[in-house]
C-alpha cells in the first residue's frame, strides 16, 4: 500500500534513499523514551545554596553607588540587543531622556554572560549583528565569535549615548504605576525608586541559568560552574581557548545543547580527560566559517543589510525568494523544498501534501546530519549515539566543524544516557546507570529557565492600575495586544518572545519590536499623551488569535522530542512556552501587521489618554 510519504514523493518526482515511515516510527520511539511526567519541573531554580552558580564573575562585587529617586522619560530594562535597539530607535525618534537598567556590568545581554570558550553566534553575522549600516561596521567573519558581538553591543551603546545614564550591576525588584502622576516607580536592589513615563522591558528569554533537579549537586567537593558564568580563574584561557588550567584535570560536562557543542572541542583539547554526559544529541551541521571577503564588502549597496535580513526571514518562514542570500544550514530545508517545487512547474499541492513534502525534506536534511556523524566519528557506537532522531527544528540546530571530531580524541568520552539523563552527583563525581565517574570539575551546560511564568523569569512583579499585579493578571498565561501592551499596565512595553512574531534571527525580531515601541513613545511624547494601553477588546482578540494558531502547531510540537522548544514535551497554549507562546502566523505576517498599524496612524486597539 502506498503511504502518505510515498504518494507525495512520487507526485513530486523524489527518489528517496530511506523509508520515511520507518524514520517516523524511530522518531516517535526516541521521543517517547524522553517524555517525562515532570516536564519543565525537572529543573531546579538557582537560589539559596546554589546562588554561586549565578554570581557575576566579571565585575567588582564591592561596587556601590547612591540610589536614584529622579525621573526620566523612558526606563529600558535590559542592556542586551533588545534594550539597545529600543534605545537606538528611541534616540532616532528624538527621545532624549533614556535610562537603561542592566544586571550585568556592561552592555551585551546574553553575550555579556556567555563567554565560554568557543562562544559564537550560529546566525550569520551579516544579519545577526544589528545596526551595521548605522554604525558603518562590517563583521570580521561570517559567524562572529562572542568578543566581537559584545564589542558591537558596546559600540551601539556609545553611538546612541546609552552609556550616559545607564545603571549597570542593578536588578529591578519591582514596578508600580502611580495613577495620579501617570508615572511608573521602578525599584531596584540598589535602593533606587526612580520615576519613568514609559518602561520598555527586554529581559531576555534565556536569562536565568538552570540546573537539573538531580540530588547531590551541593555535595560535590570538586569545582563546578554553569557555562554562562565560565570560571576562567579555574580553567585558564579565554573565550578563544587555551584552557591551560585543565591540563591535569578530569572534567565532566553535563548537556549537549548549542552551548556544549561550542565548548566541548576546547575542553577536549585542554583537559586531561573529558567526559560528556548526553541525554539527547544535538543535530550538528557544517559551520563553514570564513573571514569577510573584501570583494564582497566592496559590492554592498546602501540598504543591503535590511534586504539580507528580510531575505533570510522570508526563507526560514517557508516563503519563496528569487535568491537565498544567506544560503546556510538554516535555510537548507526551505531552499530544497522550493527547488523541488520549481522542478514541477504548475504542480499544485494541498496543504497536507505541502506539510508532508516539508517533512520529507526534513528527513533528507537530518539523514545528511546523521551521515555526517557516522563519517566523522571513528568509534561507531559513539557515532550512533550522536545521531539525532527528530525534525531539525524540534531543537535548536547547531553548526560546528570541530565538535564531532572532538570524540576522536583519546581523552574524550561520551556517556550517552539514552534519553534518561544523569542520575545524581556525589562528593566525587557523576553517577549514571550505577557507575560513578570521578572528576575534578563538573560543568553544567544545562541551559536556561524557560516555560515558567514571565514575572518569575524576569525576577520582579509589576503593580498596574488598581493595584493588580502582572502575575495575577497573567495567572492563566500572558495577555497582550501584539505582544507589547497589556490592559491595566499603561506605558509599559514587553519585548521578547511573548505573543509576537518570532524568527530564528532574534535581533531582527527585536529590531521590529524596537521600531514599534519607539513609534508609540514618540507619538505619546510629541502628542502630549499621558498614557497608552491595550484596550480589553483588542487584547482579547489578539490572545484568541495567538491561541488559535498555537492549536494548529500542536501536532508538530507533540511529535517533537522534548526540549524547551515544546515545553519539555508538554505543548501548551497558555503561552509560557518558548515557541508555543509566540504568534503562529509567523514573523513575515506579524511584521506586516505592525507596519500597517503604524502606517494607519490611528493607534488602533490602544486606549489613549
Ligand atoms: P539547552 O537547553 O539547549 O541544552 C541543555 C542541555 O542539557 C541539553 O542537551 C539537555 O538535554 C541537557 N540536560 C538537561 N538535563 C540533563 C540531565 N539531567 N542529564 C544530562 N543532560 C541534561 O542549553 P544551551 O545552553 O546549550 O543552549 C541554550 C540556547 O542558547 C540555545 O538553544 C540557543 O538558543 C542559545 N545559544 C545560541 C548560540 C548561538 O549560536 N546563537 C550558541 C549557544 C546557545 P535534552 O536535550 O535531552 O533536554
Amino acid at each position: 500500500m502506498t503511504d502518505k510519504y510515498t504518494a507525495v514523493a512520487e507526485k513530486t518526482g523524489m527518489k528517496l534513499k530511506f523509508d520515511p515511515s520507518m524514520l517516523r516510527q524511530k522518531y516517535d520511539f526516541e521521543r517517547d523514551k524522553r517524555l517525562r511526567e515532570d516536564g519543565s519541573g525537572q529543573y531546579k531554580e538557582i537560589a539559596g545554596q546554589f546562588q554561586h552558580f549565578i554570581e557575576d564573575p566579571y565585575v567588582d562585587p564591592a561596587f556601590k553607588r547612591e540610589p536614584l529617586f529622579d525621573e526620566v522619560d523612558v526606563v529600558i530594562i535590559g542592556g542586551g540587543f533588545g534594550g539597545l535597539l529600543a534605545g537606538a530607535r528611541m534616540r532616532e525618534a528624538g527621545v532624549k531622556n533614556i535610562r537603561v537598567i542592566e544586571k550585568g556590568g556592561d552592555f551585551g545581554g546574553t553575550w555579556y554572560w556567555n563567554r565560554y570558550p568557543g562562544a559564537q553566534c550560529d546566525i550569520e553575522a551579516y544579519i545577526y549583528l544589528p545596526l551595521l549600516e548605522e554604525l558603518n561596521y562590517i563583521p570580521r567573519e561570517r559567524y562572529s565569535h562572542a568578543p566581537e558581538i559584545m564589542a558591537h553591543t558596546q559600540a551601539i551603546g556609545r553611538k546612541y549615548d546609552l552609556y550616559d545614564d545607564v545603571c549597570f550591576q542593578t536588578e529591578v525588584t519591582g514596578m508600580e504605576w502611580d495613577e495620579k502622576s501617570s508615572r511608573w516607580t521602578v525599584s531596584t536592589n540598589r535602593g533606587d525608586k526612580m520615576k519613568a513615563r514609559f518602561v520598555a522591558m527586554s529581559n531576555g528569554p534565556l536569562n536565568r541559568p538552570k540546573l537539573p533537579s538531580m540530588t547531590g549537586i551541593e555535595n560535590f567537593k570538586g569545582h563546578t560552574f554553569h557555562t554562562s558564568r565560565w570560571d576562567y580563574d579555574y580553567t585558564g584561557g579565554t573565550c578563544e581557548g587555551n584552557l591551560t588550567g585543565l591540563a591535569d584535570k578530569r572534567v565532566a560536562i553535563i548537556g549537549t545543547g548549542a552551548t556544549a557543542v561550542q565548548c566541548v572541542p576546547h575542553l577536549g583539547e585542554w583537559a586531561k580527560e573529558l567526559i560528556v554526559f548526553q541525554r539527547t544529541p544535538s543535530s550538528c551541521d557544517i559551520r563553514k566559517n570564513a573571514p569577510t571577503s573584501p570583494e564582497w564588502e566592496k559590492k554592498l549597496q546602501p540598504g543591503w543589510h535590511k534586504k539580507r535580513v528580510e531575505n533570510f526571514n522570508v526563507m526560514v518562514s517557508g516563503g519563496g525568494q528569487e535568491t537565498d542570500e544567506v544560503a546556510d544550514g538554516w535555510t537548507d530545508i526551505f531552499r530544497n523544498m522550493n527547488a523541488q517545487m520549481s522542478q514541477n512547474p504548475g504542480m499544485v499541492l494541498s496543504k497536507e501534501e505541502t506539510n508532508i513534502l516539508n517533512e520529507i525534506t526534513d528527513f533528507i536534511k537530518m539523514e545528511e546530519i546523521r551521515d555526517r556523524a557516522a563519517t566523522i566519528v571513528k568509534d561507531q557506537a559513539t557515532a550512533e549515539a550522536l545521531k539525532p532522531y527528530y525534525r531539525q527544528f524540534c531543537k535548536r540546530p547547531t553548526f560546528h566543524d570541530e565538535y564531532l571530531f572532538a570524540y576522536n580524541r583519546p581523552n574524550v568520552h561520551l556517556v550517552d544516557t539514552r534519553g534518561k539523563g544523569v542520575d545524581s552527583i556525589t562528593e566525587k563525581g557523576v553517577i549514571y546507570d550505577g557507575v560513578e565517574y570521578e572528576v575534578d570539575c563538573i560543568i553544567f551546560a544545562t541551559g536556561f529557565e524557560v516555560g515558567t511564568n514571565y514575572t518569575h523569569r524576569s525576577g520582579y512583579d509589576i503593580v498596574g492600575r488598581g493595584s493588580v499585579t502582572l502575575s495575577e493578571k497573567w495567572a492563566e498565561g500572558p495577555r497582550t495586544y501584539h505582544g507589547f501592551f497589556s490592559n491595566g499596565f499603561p506605558n509599559c512595553f514587553f519585548m521578547g518572545m511573548i505573543q509576537t512574531g518570532a524568527t530564528a534571527n532574534f535581533t531582527h525580531m527585536l529590531n521590529e519590536q524596537a521600531n514599534h515601541i519607539a513609534y508609540v513613545v514618540n507619538r505619546a511624547l510629541t502628542g502630549k499623551i499621558k498614557s497608552v494601553e491595550a484596550s480589553r477588546d483588542a487584547e482579547e482578540a489578539w490572545v484568541n488569535e495567538v491561541r488559535d494558531y498555537a492549536k494548529l502547531g500542536d501536532d508538530y510540537f507533540a511529535s517533537c522530542t522534548p526540549g524547551y522548544y515544546n515545553n519539555e514535551g508538554k505543548p501548551e497554549i497558555s503561552g509560557n512556552g518558548f515557541l508555543t507562546g509566540v504568534y503562529g502566523g509567523g514573523p513575515v505576517k506579524f511584521f506586516k501587521i505592525l507596519k500597517d498599524w503604524r502606517d494607519e496612524g490611528a493607534m488602533r486597539g490602544l486606549q489613549v489618554a
